[in-house]
């Protein structure tokens, strides 16, 4: 079976592909669709932009589409960056400056605890869906350590490994991470919602 991955986000689609390898689901990326295009997260909520990404493929394609709408929120920063970590320092930013202004909001702030969090949302070209959501707990740290993952990885220190999210392979990750275990979550309802009208 497949179903579409409504993202652009290279790191995102590598975890998702690893999460299902194996079983039944061929994942295939918007790029390997032949679908160019950048829906807008206008959500207030991680739920409400995994619905509205997932929605927009499923009903361009006619096919099972799913999306992931995730970020990171620090204790001691009232929750940011939140739903906007992806632009956080505004919307042409990247990570490396997502995560200086994260440096630089958090110098002087004592509660370093943060925690990764991720919505997925499986959705039908009739717009039947379903949504699971997971985090992922850890501290953010000054200075960056390891070259793996993406975003805020190498500030995202995880007490279990004692080592940051860049520090840790790919396999590690997935064993630990917001969107492996929403993904999860997922795998455990998707068949019987597929099977659903
Ligand atoms: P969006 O879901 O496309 O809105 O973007 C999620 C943003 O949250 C990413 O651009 C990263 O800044 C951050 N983020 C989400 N998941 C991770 C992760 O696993 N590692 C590092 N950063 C993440």
């Amino acid at each position: 079976m497949e179903i579409i991955i409504a993202s652009n986000n290279k790191n995102k689609i590598r975890e998702f592909k690893k999460i299902f390898e194996g079983s039944n689901i061929e994942l295939k990326s918007l790029e390997e669709k032949g679908i160019n295009i950048d829906v807008e997260e206008t959500g207030t909520t991680f739920e409400e932009n995994a619905l509205i990404k997932a929605k927009a493929i499923a009903e361009l394609t006619g096919e099972l589409a799913i999306a992931d709408d995730s970020g990171l929120m620090c204790d001691g920063l009232n929750g940011e960056p939140g739903v906007y970590s992806a632009r956080y320092a505004g919307p042409q930013h990247n990570d490396s400056d997502n995560n200086a202004l994260l440096v630089k909001n958090i110098k002087n702030v004592k509660n370093r605890n943060a925690r990764y969090v991720c919505a997925i949302c499986l959705c039908k070209p009739n717009g039947k869906h379903i949504i699971t959501k997971a985090s992922c707990e850890g501290e953010i740290i000054d200075t960056p350590r390891g070259n793996n993952g993406f975003g805020y990885d190498p500030y995202f220190y995880i007490e279990k490994f004692k080592r940051t999210m860049a520090e840790i392979t790919l396999e590690e990750k997935n064993t630990i991470s917001h969107r492996a275990k929403a993904l999860e979550e997922l795998k455990k309802i998707y068949e019987e919602f597929i099977n659903n009208k």
